[in-house]
């Protein structure tokens, strides 16, 4: 297969900050860029050579991303199956439908691990309270119950304590099909950034350690807190996802740690990761190059780790009255802190809005900086 080469027209459907950040990578490339926004709003738009603005279930407007896009890609999982499917009958699509479909589902996702053998927290698929409530005899609680489909940053989902009325569970959640999964008491939680290449070859980054905020992540830390085994043992297991889904492009893999280092994944997702966006300052090749490499078929960069990070998340709550960005020189005078906006004009509740790269020495001093930082910026918001 021949490779696509710097010139050529790369499409990326969904325009969020992971588009934004692949278009300016394809685009120091010489790459040009078109973005389908889905009709949503897109901080991608703003860097791409070509924007195509109508919804996903629009025809008219996959024909014009077709029309000028050579190879195409997505940097979000939910887009329509149909959507993908029509895509890639024009022009390649990298991951693919397939792949992306199985994890845009927590059943199939699930039920993928399963059958591939990779480890993951005991489920049950639940249609019905009756359903629930069977599953809750089985795997016994604290469980946590997640909508089989669009769920993302803890939403659609509940934690079960134990004693609840499944019915009423059932009729609060709202939804046609969950899944129940048994509580993992991990100990901490990595994700690991694979890219796989048009020839099948693999390339996956050091485990990232990742702490949330409200269900959001809130923090990456690299290199993990983590022995050698456990390490290597998560690059292994991302790598082997990545075969299982005969996967071309960047993939994110995160996991449970359990005492003792055992590793469950949690969750897959088809496209650049949060947990990635360390790589932009503070590894050879970042996230969102590797995606361009592998979907235009060249060969793919070296994942080394330049320097300890934590990558700091910018979220809406830091900023005042929705508009009043944090200030930044706090930021600025720290010399090794690298600062990434998404371009996004309003802050509602907790949006990511940008995120920070803290490099130094070593990473509980990258973390000691990065949460000074955090804690001045959400002390002045109120
Ligand atoms: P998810 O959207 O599935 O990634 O879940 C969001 C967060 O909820 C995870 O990063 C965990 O912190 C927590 N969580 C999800 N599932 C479980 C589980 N089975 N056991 C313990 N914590 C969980």
């Amino acid at each position: 297969m021949k490779a696509i080469l710097p010139g050529a027209t790369v499409g990326i459907i969904g325009g969020g900050q992971l588009g934004r950040m692949f278009c300016m990578a394809a685009r120091r490339m010489g790459y040009r860029t078109v973005v389908w926004t889905g009709g949503l709003e897109a901080p991608a738009a703003a860097l791409a050579d070509e924007v195509v603005d109508g919804p996903f279930d629009s025809s008219d407007a996959r024909d014009a991303f077709v029309g000028v896009a050579e190879v195409a890609t997505v940097e979000f999982e939910n887009i329509p199956r149909s959507t993908l499917v029509g895509v890639a009958e024009r022009i390649p699509l990298h991951p693919s439908a397939d792949a992306v479909a199985t994890c845009q589902h927590r059943e199939r996702e699930k039920r993928f691990l399963e059958k591939e053998g990779i480890p993951c927290a005991e489920f049950r698929v639940v249609d019905s309270a009756a359903a629930l409530a069977a599953a809750i005899g089985d795997l016994g609680t604290p469980a946590v119950l997640k909508t089989a489909a669009f769920g993302y940053d803890g939403k659609g989902q509940r934690k079960l304590e134990g004693g609840e009325d499944p019915e009423a569970v059932w009729r609060e959640f709202d939804a046609d099909r969950a899944v129940l999964e048994a509580f993992v008491p991990f100990e901490r939680e990595l994700s690991v950034m694979v890219v796989r290449g048009a020839d099948g070859s693999t390339v996956s980054y050091d485990p990232a350690e990742n702490r949330h905020r409200h269900h959001i992540l809130d923090v990456s830390i690299v290199p993990a807190r983590v022995g050698p085994e456990v390490a290597s043992k998560a690059r292994g297991l991302a790598a082997s996802v990545a075969e299982a889904l005969d996967y071309r492009g960047i993939l994110g893999v995160e996991f449970f740690q359990l005492e003792g280092g055992r590793l469950l994944v949690n969750e897959i997702a088809p496209r650049p990761h949060n947990s990635g966006h360390h790589t932009l300052d503070a590894c050879a090749t970042s996230q969102f190059e590797q995606q361009l490499r592998a979907v235009c078929g060249l060969g793919l960069g070296s994942s080394r780790l330049l320097s300890p990070v934590v990558m700091l998340n910018l979220l809406g709550d830091m900023w005042r009255g929705e508009t009043a960005a944090p200030d930044w020189a706090a930021a600025f005078a720290d010399r090794s802190s690298y600062l990434h906006l998404y371009g996004k004009e309003r802050a509602p509740g907790r949006r990511k809005m940008g995120h920070l790269n803290v490099l130094g020495g070593d990473a509980e001093e990258c973390l000691e900086r990065a949460e000074r930082l955090k804690q001045a910026w959400l002390e002045a918001a109120g």
